[in-house]
């Protein structure tokens, strides 16, 4: 019986390096790395020509489960996760109900066991309805908490609208702290003088005016000061303009910063520009900005003070999406293309290999605190994937996994393909057949006991 596979001289991807070699995988981890001869027992993949990444690690999406299902499910997202490289995700609070208690939390985690074929964790929400349980909570025990998503169902939920609130936070809670940081008061007077104008009308190129520069400027700049009073562990989410970029540092190893943050891919794959062709379907918060932002969030990324990638994968229906303005839900899917909208920038000579496997999987490894991932290391889980560096290929409706059936990526052409994806050692992912058995695991991660 073969019970390990053999990926044979391929081109690895790991730790600034890129080198060809041999990986051997058995009971879920990475055994050796090297020259290694093949056994009756092996499964042998020939890896050549081919290029080995660690699985990608998305710390933040939004599956819908539970409550939202007919939007996503942990089963449907986390395959499209699949097809796109990912092997493990960090799931956002907004489902129904709102995670806003261990009980809840541990239901999410009892449906992912059944349902997610990737590895899989989930922030703990907060906002103004559970500070106080939360104030009083052992966090070390959760990857982190978090605001993101939860405000769309009740105005002014927003921690960066609520110093108070933000600061109790702050000054009590031992684990990671990620906050959606926009002012809403900004956006709500943005959104009248539009409203004046236009009515319910108002076309989609404005909306990065409406949640605009300002907006979140003000927001980061704040909860940086308030984090730093209080030696906080803050990250913030889903950067998106130049100027905040300047609030964060590069002088620092990532293991030692109190202050972190990220840019999800779509706001380094599309500009200002892209509202005329795309409309509502790259309506995003906080938006989509300008080409100048664009190029300033690339920038952070390759000079360190943007620490990580991730995709905020925010399904919705494309009936929920073709709306006027204020009626058109936030959020779009992006999961199944992250690494291959990253490989086209590595095309075009914008970022490395070496970087791009830097900020998709080494650092949200470290910067979660994760056990045993986000590198191709002998003992680590074996989570893997396995990419054409020249195969082109059409986002279609017919090879999109969503649930919801459509990407704003239709149409784009891909230089590279992903091949095969392994989860924990299983080859779940091997060139368009699946192997849906086995279940992802658990995040494991370390436990910090001070801040
Ligand atoms: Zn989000």
């Amino acid at each position: 019986m073969k019970d390990s596979i053999l990926i044979k001289n391929t081109t690895i991807v790991n730790e600034g390096k890129a080198f060809v070699a041999d990986v051997l995988l058995a009971n879920g981890c990475i055994q050796q790395i090297g020259n290694i001869d093949g056994e009756p027992n092996h499964n042998i993949i020939d890896g050549t020509g081919k290029h080995l990444f660690p699985g990608i690690i998305d710390g933040q999406v939004h599956f819908r489960d539970p409550g939202l299902t007919h939007k996503g499910d942990l089963y449907t997202e986390s395959k499209a996760a699949i097809a796109g490289g990912v092997t493990s995700f960090i799931d956002m609070p907004n489902t129904v109900p709102n995670i806003l208690t261990v009980e809840s939390l541990k239901e999410k985690y009892e449906i992912a066991s059944k349902k997610s074929l990737a590895n899989y964790s989930f922030f703990l929400g907060v906002n103004g309805d559970n500070i106080d349980e939360v104030s009083k909570m052992d966090t070390s025990q959760f990857i982190g908490v978090s605001d993101d998503g939860l405000y769309f169902t009740k105005k002014g939920n927003l921690l960066a609208d609520n110093p108070e609130t933000m600061e109790k936070l702050f000054a009590n809670c031992k684990s990671i702290i990620a906050i959606h940081s926009e002012k809403e008061e900004i956006v709500e007077a943005n959104e009248e003088a539009f409203r004046e104008k236009y009515g319910d009308a108002i076309p989609a190129k404005f909306h990065p005016i409406i949640r605009s520069t300002e907006g979140c400027y003000e927001a980061t700049k704040r909860a940086i000061e308030l984090a730093k009073k209080h030696s906080a562990r803050l990250h913030i989410l889903h950067l998106t303009t130049e100027a905040e970029t300047h609030l964060f540092q590069n002088d620092i190893p990532l293991q030692e910063k109190k202050i972190t943050t990220e840019v999800s891919v779509h706001h380094l794959w599309f500009s200002d520009k892209d509202y005329e062709r795309l409309g509502m379907l790259i309506k995003w918060n906080p938006a989509i900005k300008t080409e100048q932002d664009k190029q300033g969030l690339l920038k952070a990324l390759l000079d360190d003070r943007i620490d990580i990638i991730t995709t905020d994968h925010a399904p919705h229906t494309i009936e929920e999406k073709q709306k006027p303005y204020f009626q058109s839900m936030s959020g779009a899917p992006m999961v199944q293309h992250t690494l291959n909208c990253m490989l086209e920038f590595y095309k075009k000579g914008h970022i490395s290999l070496e970087k791009i496997v830097e900020k998709m999987c080494h650092n949200p490894a470290i910067l979660y605190r994760m056990t045993k991932r986000g590198f191709i290391r002998e003992g680590y889980y074996a989570d893997l994937t396995l990419v054409d560096l020249n195969s082109e290929w059409v986002v279609a409706k017919d090879n999109l996994l969503y649930k919801c059936g459509w990407s704003p990526l239709e149409g784009t052409r891909f230089q590279t393909k992903i091949e095969q994806t392994f989860v924990n050692g299983n080859l779940v992912l091997d060139n368009g057949v699946w192997n849906e058995t086995i279940r992802g695991m658990a995040l494991d991660f370390t436990k910090e006991n001070e801040h």
